[in-house]
């Protein structure tokens, strides 16, 4: 059996799949503040085969996102089925959600139950105003936070928080997210702001580097950084106290691109290779038209050969995405 590699020579273990093109917040940095999806979504034995064929091709983590992956009804059942599916070395897959955490409280017990390992939530503020500010949403907090602990009740570990910051606008909350990180135990990671928005509002300024973090957090408690591998796309930092774990994904200001391993399923079916992809492949038409799992395969292994090199953010010339991050899956 094929593994997946490109033509780099990076290796893809990682996949994503966006189960939902919908989500119930409407966040000022993602979204226009429009409902609509744009895009369609699978039944879910549709992911289901796609997970089973690529899970056969080296992938050992799948990670679901949207859209809202828990407006989905049926997502319980549908991890209990991933959590069968067995690796090339055969173990269980790591199977791990990212979620804004609005409807989390009621369902992380199930979904750890059935087989979920870890949580992302998104958070971009700890006060209630300031995050309704942001998801265009009223009294989104509490349910939120309610969702995160929860999670950490249900043995979800370790819970994992993503704040993007944008100038302007919520950069204030990096001293509030290190206490956060402490009083409630959970791992706070920041996400550069990359120009995969809705409403086109990207630029270099907006974004809050992961020096500007550590400055600021310093300023805070000193922070120390942590031993990672080559391989890591985040650095990792703790407290000098050692209570709290902050994280910087840095693709903007220290891109990572050379260490990528990862694909992504979008809502509708399609195969994409990098989140700034200028185009998709239709891995559901194939099996639509009643491609066998060989076909399927090939068409796979060659769309993630040719897997790109790196992003251009922020180079002359940077042609967007052919979809924003919410229609493909963060
Ligand atoms: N609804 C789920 C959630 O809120 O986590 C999953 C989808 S959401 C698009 C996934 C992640 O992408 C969130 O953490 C969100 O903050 C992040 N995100 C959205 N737009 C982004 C952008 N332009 N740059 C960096 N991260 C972004």
């Amino acid at each position: 059996m094929p593994t997946l590699s490109d033509n780099f020579g990076r290796s893809i273990h990682d996949l994503r799949i966006s189960i939902t093109d919908r989500c119930n917040y409407r966040c000022v940095y993602c979204r226009t503040g429009t409902n609509g999806a744009a895009f369609a979504e699978l039944p879910f034995e549709d992911y289901l085969r796609m997970a089973r064929i690529l899970v056969g091709l080296g992938i050992t983590k799948i990670r679901l996102t949207g859209g809202e992956p828990l407006l989905r009804k049926g997502i319980v059942e549908f991890v209990r089925d991933l959590a069968k599916l067995r690796t090339t070395e055969g173990k269980k897959p790591g199977i791990a959600l990212t979620t804004n955490g609005h409807l989390l409280a009621e369902i992380a017990q199930p979904l750890k139950d059935a087989g979920l390992d870890r949580v992302t939530v998104s958070m971009d503020a700890v006060d209630s105003e300031r995050f309704a500010r942001i998801t265009r949403v009223p009294n989104g907090y509490a349910s939120v936070l309610a969702g995160v602990r929860a999670a950490r009740q249900a043995g979800l570990d370790p819970v994992k928080i993503n704040c993007v910051l944008l100038r302007g606008f919520n950069e204030d909350q990096v001293v509030p997210f290190g206490k956060f990180a402490r009083e409630e135990r959970v791992v706070v990671r920041f996400i550069e702001f990359m120009p995969l928005e809705e409403d086109r509002v990207w630029t270099p300024e907006i974004v809050v580097t992961l020096d500007e973090i550590v400055r600021r957090m310093s300023e805070y408690l000193p922070l120390e950084e942590m031993a990672h591998e080559h391989s890591e796309t985040a650095r990792r930092y703790r407290f000098s106290d050692g209570v709290g774990e902050i994280v910087i994904i840095a693709p903007v200001s220290h891109p990572f691109c050379g260490q990528c391993s990862r694909i992504r399923i979008t809502s509708d079916g399609k195969l994409r290779t990098c989140l700034f992809s200028v185009w998709d492949h239709d891995l559901h038409e194939l099996m639509r038209r009643g491609a066998t799992d060989e076909k399927l395969t090939a068409f796979i292994v060659n769309v993630v050969e040719k897997k790109e090199e790196r992003h251009h953010i922020g180079e002359p010339g940077f042609v967007p995405a052919s979809r924003t991050m919410v229609h493909i899956g963060g």
